[in-house]
């Protein structure tokens, strides 16, 4: 069901390359995308509904889900998952109020200083997933950052479902309402983030595009970054799990399923020490797998070249096996869990011990669970505060603090053939260099 990669000798020197990884080819999907985008982008409103018929399969007369049909959604949703996205929202905000960051002045000399501003972006355009499962704990993890970051105009998209009538999934819709979020567009794919990025006849176009998707969805926001900011890409979900002999094999095969439950290229993958562990989670996989809804899509995934176990012979070559592959999940299940978590540099984020599950964070940790899959959780972060601010630096300085700097800025002008630099400085001062006591 799940391969093994015994790496008990020495560590290969570039982990990246054995690593088991999913194959997604977002620049080959980058040419099917192209002419999408630019029909957007010549025709509009009636390029977004005939799309929308070629790819979701339903017509829809306007993109914009009419106030009533979210108030409805909301009017209708089941009182238990309401409470629970009530306090999804809760946690959320708790957790990303917390990111906010303050102005700060630099005092460089004496009548010379640098503000550091943080300016949310104008308007974003959060894209929230719908092909093969509805994601309204999307909704939270991209709506809530962006409020919290104080972004002004805010706007949700999300593909028709033909069996809703071409509107967006209800529970989708009823998140938007519980999050005050009263533009919603049924409209998903790379059509989406065209719409966004162009703007069409009924939605403005956006500064910004964030949220998960498919590869349609990645490569569309690949293709438009530039025109619009985008978050990270993030694609099919990875689930990666370091565990020595401690670690109980029942609840790591449950995880390990429950991120494969996503998606057929959806990765899981179990880093361990302990070969005992390694067989007891592959006896416990399949009785699991069986007996859960989405078991087929599960078998895909666990059995694709993407997932499988690691054996290492120490949890420091498992923490270097971790740091390689660099998941968008990562789950401590170790002796001194907490230690070994605050030793890892690469991971989306980081889940400590048995009762930090990933479906926790998925849901209700408070956490963001948009996060970089694909091994760029080595250089980018998940969503959060941050992402929708700008920090503007904000140059302040004297006659004074500009003399003391004058003749420095001179010389590095002249050493880069850039003198009207400095002239640009000397006009100041009658067109000589200042001395020191100006
Ligand atoms: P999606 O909303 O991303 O994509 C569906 C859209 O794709 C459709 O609306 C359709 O317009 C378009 N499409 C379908 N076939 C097409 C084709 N042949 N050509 C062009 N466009 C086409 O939904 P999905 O497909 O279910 O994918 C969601 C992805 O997001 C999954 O891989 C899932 O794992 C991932 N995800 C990631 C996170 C995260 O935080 N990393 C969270 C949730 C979901």
């Amino acid at each position: 069901m799940i391969s093994r990669i015994d790496m008990r000798g020495s560590l290969p020197e570039d982990l990246r390359d054995v690593l088991p990884r999913a194959e997604l080819d977002v620049e080959a999907a980058l040419e099917k995308v192209r002419p999408i985008c630019d029909d957007v982008r010549h025709r509009g409103a009636a390029a977004v509904r005939e799309l929308t018929a070629r790819f979701d399969g339903v017509e829809i007369a306007s993109a914009r889900v009419p106030a009533a049909e979210i108030r409805r959604a909301l009017d209708e949703l089941d009182p238990r998952v309401r409470a629970a996205l009530e306090e999804s929202i809760r946690r959320a905000r708790l957790v990303h109020r917390d990111q906010r960051r303050s102005d700060v002045t630099t005092q460089v000399v004496p009548g010379g200083t640098v503000t550091e501003r943080w300016v949310p972006v104008d308007r974003v355009g959060l894209y929230v997933p719908g092909g093969r499962a509805v994601y309204p704990s999307s909704v939270v993890m991209n709506v809530v950052p962006a409020q919290e970051a104080g972004v002004a105009s805010l706007a949700v998209t999300s593909p028709a479902q033909k069996e809703f009538g071409g509107l967006p999934h209800p529970t989708i819709l009823a998140a938007c309402a519980l999050l005050g979020v009263d533009e919603v567009y049924s409209v998903g794919g790379a059509q989406a983030v065209a719409m966004f990025a162009y703007g069409t006849e009924e939605c403005p176009p956006a500064t910004m595009v964030t949220g998960p998707g498919n590869i349609w969805v990645a490569a569309a926001k690949r293709l438009l970054k530039g025109r619009i900011g985008i978050d990270s890409e993030a694609g099919p979900t990875e689930i990666a799990i370091l565990a020595d002999e401690t670690a109980d094999p029942v609840h790591v095969a449950a995880d390990l399923i429950s991120q494969a439950e996503h998606d057929t290229i959806a990765a899981a993958v179990l880093v361990t020490t302990s070969p005992e562990l390694a067989e007891a989670v592959e006896k416990e996989l399949p009785g699991q797998v069986s007996a859960t809804r989405h078991s087929e899509r599960i078998t895909e995934a666990l059995g694709g070249r993407q997932s499988g176990i690691v054996l290492v012979s120490s949890i420091e070559d498992g923490i270097k096996v971790v740091d390689a592959y660099a998941a968008e999940h990562l789950e401590i299940h170790t002796a001194g869990a907490a230690e070994v978590a605050a030793r890892i540099r690469n991971a989306g984020a980081i889940f400590v011990g048995t009762y930090a599950p990933v479906s926790l964070g998925d849901y209700l940790a408070g956490s963001n669970h948009v996060l970089p899959t694909g091994g760029c959780a080595c250089h980018s972060s998940g969503l959060s505060v941050q992402s929708f601010l700008r920090g503007i630096h904000v140059v302040d300085y004297t006659r004074e603090a500009l003399a003391q700097a004058a003749a420095h800025v001179s010389v590095l002008a002249d050493a880069e053939d850039l003198p009207a630099h400095g002239a640009a400085v000397r006009a100041r001062f009658d067109w000589r260099v200042p001395t020191e006591t100006e």
